[in-house]
């Protein structure tokens, strides 16, 4: 059993954007020589979060954007004084954290999924931490 963790730095520009990283995290996984086994993505932060859905039509990123934010206002009527509440209920809303089986040396993701970083509170430097392990 061999096992990897690295931190993955990402640099966002808008207060809310969608950020493929799979070539990234490829690369974590070719650099453990895992063959066979996870990987596990997981974000640091209360307003920054990950997930996978379509790379192909950057619409699909802009809807999600847009489907949240008509969902959760940031304008909408929250508690929490910071005023970025709609960032931390997004943020739990998609998940802090995804598990990509390994396969032949590879993620294994569809034809038209990516490994996404969804920003909610940016722009920002955002760390994500990486880990794989397998064989
Ligand atoms: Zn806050």
């Amino acid at each position: 059993m061999k096992s990897l963790t690295e931190h993955v730095p990402v640099t966002t520009h808008e207060r809310e954007e969608i950020i493929d990283i799979t070539r990234q995290i490829d690369a974590i996984v070719q650099k453990s020589g895992i063959t066979s086994g996870i990987c596990i993505i997981f974000s640091t932060h209360t307003t920054c979060s990950v997930t996978i859905n379509e790379n192909a039509d950057p619409d699909v990123k802009a809807d999600i954007i847009d489907g949240l934010a008509r969902t959760f206002p940031r304008d909408g009527h929250y508690r929490h004084v910071e005023g970025n509440s709609d960032a931390h209920v997004k943020t739990s809303i998609i998940g802090p954290s995804l598990t990509v089986i390994i396969e032949h040396g590879h993620l294994l993701l569809g034809t038209w999924q990516g490994i996404m970083v969804c920003e909610f509170d940016g722009p920002r430097s955002r760390t994500l931490a990486v880990h794989v392990q397998g064989e």
